[in-house]
């Protein structure tokens, strides 16, 4: 299982002058480096700071140490702006207390540099909760407004984020604001003319703070597919009072392409049964996506937490009587899956190999959060991430 620290490869290509820096263990320090990928000499915007024995064994002041590791960190690197010290399990069983560092160090590198801390723990949490948690520890230090803006939350790839802005701002929807910005400075203003959109279903605690900053949610589904990118538009088209004509003209052309685009994959699909497994929190909108658009039939839907309220257009679209299970009770969804043999399986990497050995079909779920998969023109990619294992196996079948 992957666990909050894996957030760090897809936040730190996003927030450009940020730096994610983990306060943990060598286990911890492999992870990041092994899922991101990237090579020390890149001088990649993430680094591990250890924890080992003479720590673990109060030998030193780990406060000392860390105040140590971030001036050098940041003598060397001036062009951080913005630092996450990003907690994790070992940091948590010793108790360090991370947020009064990040104040301390806050206090001493302010103005040019913001000092702030989340946990990326594995203990009970899910790989997509590093994101939540690092989007809602930035939400304290956005500034106050009462202007009307559209604030879009959750990591988008660039590419995506720019495909949605040309469509705000073709619907005439403004000003349109992201979290997380693309640079610290550009952090958006929140208050209580905003209106948020959630582009990812895992941000239960970004969206209490954003409320609690007096941010309204539009409620809608989540933008994977023709179908769902629409939706998601629509509600803030609703939410602005564009009428549907305008509306209908704007998107006309993208939901063509996405139509067009999923249906190349749609005759390897439909028809075919998928299991998900509770991993990344997606898993509903793309049961929905794959149900409705590439009319697969959903055998069970896993999901590790289920909020009803983010969720409820979601499960509002899913097939009377779908299967849903909450939580992870591994063995006996291993055991109904087994059972139910289905085409596909969507799993984290743990569980993909055995079932593959077992002769199932697998999709690993960890790269629907690597891959740009949001809006109309990553639609017919999101249909292929499911479509390839299968021609795949059909290939290897003699
Ligand atoms: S935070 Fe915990 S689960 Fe994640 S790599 Fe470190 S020790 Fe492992």
């Amino acid at each position: 299982m992957f666990c909050g620290l894996t957030g760090i490869v897809w936040l730190h290509r996003k927030i450009q002058d940020a730096f994610f820096l983990v306060v943990g263990s060598r286990t911890c320090a492999h992870l990041i480096q092994s899922a991101a990928g990237v090579m020390i000499f890149a001088e990649p915007r993430f680094a591990t700071a250890i924890i080992d024995e003479r720590d673990l064994a109060g030998l030193a002041d780990a406060n000392d140490e860390l105040d140590r590791v971030v001036a050098r960190l940041l003598e060397r690197r001036p062009e951080i702006r913005l630092l996450f010290l990003v907690g994790s399990c070992p940091s948590e069983v010793i108790k360090l207390d991370l947020s009064r560092a990040a104040f301390r160090l806050s206090q001493r590198f302010s103005p040019g540099i913001r000092v702030l801390n989340y946990s990326g723990s594995g203990i009970e949490t899910t790989f997509t909760q590093g994101e939540d948690a690092c989007l809602a520890a930035l939400v304290p230090a956005m500034a106050a407004s009462i202007d009307r803006a559209l604030l879009v939350v959750g990591c988008l790839a660039d590419v995506v984020e720019d495909q949605f802005s040309r469509l705000f701002a073709a619907l005439g929807i403004g000003p349109v604001r992201f979290l997380p910005p693309r640079h610290a400075a550009e952090l958006p203003p929140v208050g209580p003319g905003t209106f948020f959109l959630l582009a990812q279903p895992f941000l239960a605690d970004t969206a209490r703070a954003l409320e609690a900053r007096g941010a309204t949610r539009i409620a809608a589904p989540f933008p994977l597919g023709a179908e769902g990118t629409s939706l998601w538009l629509q509600a803030a088209a609703a939410a602005w009072k564009i009428d549907a004509a305008r509306f209908d003209a704007v998107t006309a052309a993208g939901r063509d392409r996405a139509s067009r685009a999923v249906s190349k994959c749609r005759e390897e699909l439909a028809g075919k049964r998928v299991f998900l497994f509770p991993d990344s929190q997606l898993e509903i909108p793309l049961a929905r996506f794959l149900s409705r658009e590439m009319s697969m039939e959903l055998v069970e839907v896993g999901t590790p937490y289920l909020h009803r309220e983010h969720l409820a257009e979601e499960l509002a679209l899913l097939p009377p009587g779908t299967a849903l299970s909450e939580g992870q009770h591994v063995e006996n969804q291993l055991d109904r899956c087994r059972r139910a043999r289905p085409d596909i399986t969507v799993c984290g990497l743990g569980l993909a190999n055995p079932l593959e050995a077992e002769g199932l079909t697998t999709k690993w779920s960890i790269e629907l959060l690597f891959t740009p998969i949001q809006g109309y023109d990553q639609a017919g990619d999101l249909a292929e991430l499911f479509a390839r294992p299968l021609v795949r196996r059909g290939l290897l079948a003699v």
